[in-house]
Order: C-alpha cells, then sequence, then structure tokens
C-alpha cells in the first residue's frame, strides 16, 4: 500500500515556520533558546497537538510528538532541527521536522496499524549556539554536568542561563537520554546543503554515510625581513611555503584520497602583515572530511609529510594542532534498503551518496540503525537567504520518507 502526504498542508506549515523568527533581510533568526526559536517552538508544539498527537518535551528541551506511544516497544523516530543559524534560509532543519509531523499525521488520518510507535523530534540547538547537536547529544547520552556548565555562545552567555531565561534548567538535559532499547530507527529528512543532486537532476538522495572531519591549526615559521633588501635567494618567507602546500593539495587528495575527499584552507593570517615585509610567518586551518576514517587517517600522514618537505625547502618550522577529529559515520544498510524501496515504489530516481555536512543523525547511529534522505539544494546554497528546494522535489522526499517510516514500523 502507498499513500501520500498532504502536500498543500506541508507547503503552509514550511511557509507559517518560514515566516517565524524572519527579519527585514528575509533571513530568519531562530538561534537556540533565542525569541525567534522559542515562538518556533511554541508554534510546533500546537501542531502537534491539533494533528491529534502527544506532545512532550525532554530535559533537552526537544520536543516530540507521538502517535500510539507507550514506553514498552521501541518507536521509529524521524525528525531534525527547528533552530538556525543567523540568517537563515527557511528549509534546513525545518523540512526534516515538519515533513515527519506531515508523516504522523497522514498514518493517523489513514488509521494505519503498526507495529511500532511512531515520534517525530525536533532537537534542540543543532546548528551549534552553544557547540551543536546539544539535543542529539542528550538524547545519546554524550553530554556530562561538565559540557553543560562549560557551553557558552559566542557573546559569552552560557546554555545554562539562556535556557533558564526560557523557563528550562540546563542540567536536566542529562535526563534526555534515550536506551538503545527505546529506538527501532531513526530516518532525517534535510535538504542536501550542496550541489550533486540539483546538478544531476534527482529529486532524492539516499544517504549511506556522514563525512568524518579533521581539522588542524598549522605554522610555518622563517623569518621577517625587508621586502628591498633581502635578495630572492636568502629569503624564509613564510607564504612561499604557504603557497607551494596550496597548489599540492589537490595532488594529495587524487594520490591519497579517495572520491569523496575534500580539503580546505579556510583561514590564513599572515605575519607580520605588511606590504613591505617578508612575511615571517603563516598561521592557517587545514580542513579535510571523507567518509571512511583509513582515508582520513591516509590524509593526515600525507599532509604531515608534504609539509614538512616544504619546511625542509623553504628553510621554515612546521608545527601543528589537531584541533578537532570526527569519525565518519556509516548509515544502516537496512534502512537504506527500505528508502531505496520507497522510491522504487513511488518510481522516484534516487541517488546512493555522502552527506558532507554534519547532521543529528551522526549522534542517533552511535545508539540505533539511522539513516537519511536528502532532496535537492538549489544551486547547493545553504545558511542563507538563498536556500531553496521545488515543492515538487519536497512532495517526493515526502512520500519517500512517508512510506519508509511505515515499512519501518509496521515491519
Ligand atoms: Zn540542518
Amino acid at each position: 500500500m502507498t499513500i501520500l502526504i498532504n502536500t498543500d498542508r506541508l507547503k503552509q506549515d514550511i511557509e507559517k515556520l518560514a515566516s517565524i523568527g524572519r527579519e527585514e533581510d528575509h533571513g530568519i533568526y531562530r538561534m537556540a533558546f533565542s525569541e525567534g526559536d522559542m515562538a518556533g517552538r511554541a508554534w510546533f508544539k500546537e501542531q502537534i497537538k491539533s494533528a491529534g498527537l502527544e506532545v512532550y518535551e525532554d530535559g533537552a528541551a526537544n520536543i516530540y510528538g507521538r502517535l500510539d506511544w507507550d514506553d514498552k516497544r521501541p518507536s521509529v523516530i524521524t525528525g531534525s532541527h527547528l533552530d538556525t543559524v543567523p540568517g537563515a534560509g527557511h528549509l534546513d532543519g525545518a523540512l526534516g521536522v515538519l515533513t515527519g509531523l506531515e508523516c504522523l499525521r497522514r498514518i493517523k488520518e489513514e488509521k494505519i496499524k503498526l507495529t511500532y510507535p511512531l515520534e517525530v523530534i525536533a532537537f534542540s540547538d543543532e546548528e551549534g549556539r552553544f557547540g551543536g547537536m546539544l539535543g542529539s547529544q542528550a538524547l545519546t547520552g554524550q553530554l556530562s554536568p561538565e559540557s553543560i556548565v562549560n557551553a557558552v555562545d559566542l557573546n559569552g552567555v552560557t546554555l545554562t542561563d539562556a535556557m533558564k531565561s526560557c523557563g528550562y534548567d540546563a542540567m536536566n538535559a542529562l535526563y534526555a537520554r534515550r536506551t538503545p532499547e527505546s529506538i527501532h530507527a531513526f530516518v532525517e529528512m534535510h535538504i542536501e546543503q550542496g550541489p550533486i543532486l540539483d546538478q544531476m537532476s534527482f529529486s532524492v538522495g539516499i544517504v549511506d554515510a556522514i563525512a568524518g572531519l579533521f581539522k588542524w591549526d598549522v605554522s610555518l615559521t622563517g623569518v621577517p625581513n625587508h621586502a628591498g633588501t633581502t635578495p630572492m635567494h636568502l629569503r624564509n618567507d613564510a607564504f612561499q611555503g604557504l603557497s607551494e602546500f596550496a597548489s599540492q593539495l589537490q595532488r594529495i587528495l587524487d594520490e591519497n584520497g579517495g572520491e569523496r575527499s575534500v580539503a580546505t584552507i579556510g583561514r590564513v593570517e599572515l605575519s607580520p602583515g605588511a606590504a613591505n615585509v617578508v612575511p615571517g610567518r603563516v598561521d592557517f586551518s587545514l580542513e579535510a572530511r571523507d567518509t571512511e576514517q583509513r582515508i582520513l587517517d591516509d590524509l593526515q600522514g600525507a599532509f604531515r609529510r608534504a609539509l614538512s618537505a616544504i619546511a625542509r625547502r623553504y628553510n621554515l618550522m612546521f608545527e601543528f594542532k589537531v584541533l578537532s577529529e570526527i569519525a565518519p559515520v556509516k548509515c544502516s544498510s537496512g534502512i537504506i534498503k527500505e528508502i531505496k524501496q520507497a522510491t522504487d515504489n513511488l518510481k522516484i530516481q534516487s541517488l546512493q551518496m555522502a552527506s558532507g555536512a554534519a547532521h543529528d543523525t551522526q549522534m542517533l547511529a552511535s545508539i540505533t540503525r539511522a539513516a537519511m534522505i536528502f532532496v535537492p539544494s538549489k544551486d547547493g546554497r545553504s545558511h542563507s537567504i538563498a536556500e531553496w528546494t521545488d515543492m515538487k522535489d519536497i512532495e517526493k522526499g515526502a512520500n519517500v520518507l512517508l512510506n519508509t517510516l511505515i515499512q519501518l514500523a509496521g515491519e
């Protein structure tokens, strides 16, 4: 049996939520525990209630809408986040939450008998006002009292104070933890936030892995000197070292990376930083991502070797610090199969792909079977008011989610 979502209702919900927290520049400002976020949450809870579902809010302020829920059977959970970056578009996170709600509404309306209860969830602070993925970390037991107390935003506001001003006790996030036994499966629908589906004209992507990454702080140190009096062959020019390394990035990826590897030098600081001084030092960021840990390990080794060789050649000192390492996450092959089945039944062409961006799904994957459904982002744009997905693609993705949930909860 194939049932379909109510596209008009989903479209109305998307438009309504897009108006909450929207400012004059047309950007959306629903950063975690801000006024906009709280208004979005209040509206979402109302929608859950008017759909005849049970509203539940856990200690981390994750909002659940529950269908046929009891605490004896594990549930199938779908959802994403309602919070946004500053000046955001209207679909990142919101689409997964609203589509999840629409799916539960349709299953309730059709009175479909399922083996497992269904829950739609809106996770707290996915976007990182206080570090990111607060809600999904809480749910998967990855918070500690210390991490809660130490969480602070860019303006120095603590998570504890921000939650308190919204009526929450941040320490209660420790009680939001769910056991693996309480979850049967997790599926998140999200916009791709990259150009692949749009360029290849697919309406639906089935995510098989979420990329891991490493982030380094690198410095090359030479000698600052007079730009007029120091001959070229007597310079220890840190920028020359960096530019040589940057020109080798693609080669290093070709030789040591995989098809999905990417690397970025996103921040560069030259010192002393004057037009008439040979730069004596450069500090830069180096970030690389892939869906295989082995490839990430190989890349770390290759970057180290290349930078050491360049430092020797230009008489520079090479130092680096690993700022963060996040392991890649594999999605559940069982759920991938169910999603593929749903796309086949609905006669929708899909592409199996990786997610280059981080999502709540990677937290959930640590305690349950998890996977993601992507829909295209026009021109790959996201985290901006240029964010856009055609309603016909949203409709297809939503129908795939609906039928995947029915399969998973009925199995
Ligand atoms: Zn998101």
